[in-house]
């Protein structure tokens, strides 16, 4: 009896328990993931037009306090740019979230958001197929990089030039980070040797909080312009 006991337990385990516990580790490495990554998914927002918006929480701009306008044909905003406090005090809870998140279908071309050389082209394990690039022009006299994460595939390699609205990759769900199909994008300021996260929404080409598509006229706004200015990372609707 004992044995048919231990069988029958065997045996249950092996109908029930595995799948069951195979279910709560995905369910734990998930919300792990979302912790981590701070991306949160916009599966959760799926009503929400995939052109033309800006996420409520994707909103804030510290400098001016407006919100962010975008144009009706680019990819929306699913999340804004929320970078770790400097002084963390007990008991906060907080998630980081060092850029901004662009949904869009997979493959979209992924564009340079102003002229510079890459800087990195690679693959990491949490952040999947991703693209540095060092930007020629400055920002309040500071050396400027953006971060492109997630990418499906990479078109361009280390040490390669670039120009504003040049294609680099494309979007995509690499990198164990990305519980779903959408862009990170980083814009970083040199500081003392660091990298520290900047609003992406300060750079855009028609002002703060104007998402600013690629065209022409913005490259060559950018090419009289003193300080960095960047375009959308995302092609645009045309
Ligand atoms: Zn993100």
């Amino acid at each position: 009896m004992k044995l048919d006991h231990t069988r029958f337990a065997r045996r249950l385990s092996g109908l029930y328990s595995q799948p069951l516990q195979r279910r709560f580790s995905m369910l734990v490495l998930t919300l792990v993931v979302v912790f981590l990554s701070g991306c949160i998914n916009y599966r959760a927002n799926y009503h929400q037009p995939r052109f033309g918006l800006v996420a409520k929480d994707a909103q804030s701009i510290t400098l001016s306090g407006e919100p962010v306008s975008i144009p009706a044909n680019a990819p929306s905003v699913s999340q804004g740019f929320s970078p770790a406090p400097e002084e963390k005090t007990p008991g906060d809870f907080h998630i980081d979230h060092p850029g901004i998140d662009i949904v869009g279908e997979r493959d979209t071309p992924i564009l340079a958001a102003a002229d510079g050389t890459v800087l990195r082209s690679a693959f990491d394990p949490m952040f999947g197929n991703q693209i540095s690039i060092v930007h020629d022009q400055s920002f309040n006299g500071k050396t400027i990089k953006t971060n492109y994460y997630h990418l499906n595939q990479k078109t361009v390699s280390q040490g390669d030039r670039i120009l504003m609205g040049e294609q680099i990759g494309g979007l995509g769900t690499t990198g164990v980070l990305a519980s779903f199909l959408h862009l990170h994008f980083e814009v970083r300021e040199a500081v003392n040797g660091q990298w520290q996260p900047l609003n992406p929404h300060l750079f855009w080409a028609d002002g703060i909080g104007r998402v600013t598509c690629f065209s022409e006229y913005v490259r060559v706004k950018s090419e009289v312009s003193k300080q960095l200015i960047l375009s959308y990372p995302v092609k645009c609707k045309e």
